[in-house]
């Protein structure tokens, strides 16, 4: 048996043409059990329902998990956008070079916010994912005019609980867009000549002081070593901390 959070979100990621294979892959059950609920049109009444739209304004269940790697995401490096009326736009940069990490921003938003559906816009290197909805200032309220750097980045108390205890999803979704994991060679001069060591390194690039604050603070409360390698870099690069970063977040792909 499923409750009814896991039902519903099955069902509205299933109201969006997201076949029934992935859905049970998105909520962890069974494919029969999605064909099920779509023939019962259980709880069925929040796909028409557009009260029930928004986690903040209608209390609909807010996969906290998906929201915090999301919340990193936009974090990292997402805009809202006015679209036309009182319509936002969410949009997600990801670089074409890793096509796994587009399927999971697109992913991660049909899942925080099912009533909107996923679009995907290919520019020169990258392929910018978006959403439109009324709701995603409810959702990211540090959403304001101008670029995030130039205004103060603050989670509100209910981000705060969600990202304590989703830390590393929040880490996840911040190193993705913007950071990298990446093999940095360093040269050691010898007796018998110069010795090349390389080793793996996590990097992180945010032009807002906030942000890199958020992420730095996550990773001190992960007990994760991290340092300020410039002014707006943060490298990881002690194998301890590397491997660490490895079990949640893992090379791009
Ligand atoms: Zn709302």
């Amino acid at each position: 048996m499923y409750d009814d959070e896991t039902v519903e979100r099955a069902l509205a990621l299933s109201a969006q043409g997201i076949p029934h294979d992935e859905v049970a892959r998105i909520c962890g059950v069974y494919e029969g059990s999605v064909r099920h609920w779509r023939r019962q049109g259980r709880r069925s009444d929040i796909l028409v329902d557009p009260r029930r739209t928004c986690p903040r304004c209608s209390g609909r269940p807010l996969d906290h998990s998906t929201y915090s790697y999301l919340l990193g995401l936009y974090l990292g490096d997402g805009h809202i956008a006015h679209h036309r009326r009182r319509v936002l736009r969410l949009t997600i940069a990801c670089c074409d070079g890793w096509p796994g990490l587009i399927e999971e921003a697109a992913k991660a938003i049909s899942v925080v916010m099912p009533t909107s559906s996923v679009g995907r816009l290919q520019r020169t290197g990258c392929t910018i994912v978006n959403s439109y909805s009324k709701h995603w200032a409810c959702l990211f309220p540090q959403h304001g005019p101008g670029m995030k750097h130039t205004r103060k980045i603050a989670l509100e108390a209910w981000q705060e609980e969600i990202v304590s205890e989703f830390t590393r999803e929040f880490v996840r979704g911040l190193i993705h867009p913007d950071g990298s994991r990446s093999t940095n060679r360093v040269r050691r001069p010898c007796k018998d000549g110069d010795r090349w060591y390389e080793y793996p390194r996590y990097f992180s690039t945010n032009t807002s002081a906030d942000i890199r604050r958020l992420f730095t603070d996550a990773l001190d409360s992960l007990k994760i070593d991290w340092k300020q390698a410039n002014e707006r870099n943060i490298s990881i690069a002690k194998r301890e901390a590397v491997a660490r970063l490895d079990e949640f977040v893992g090379p791009k792909y």
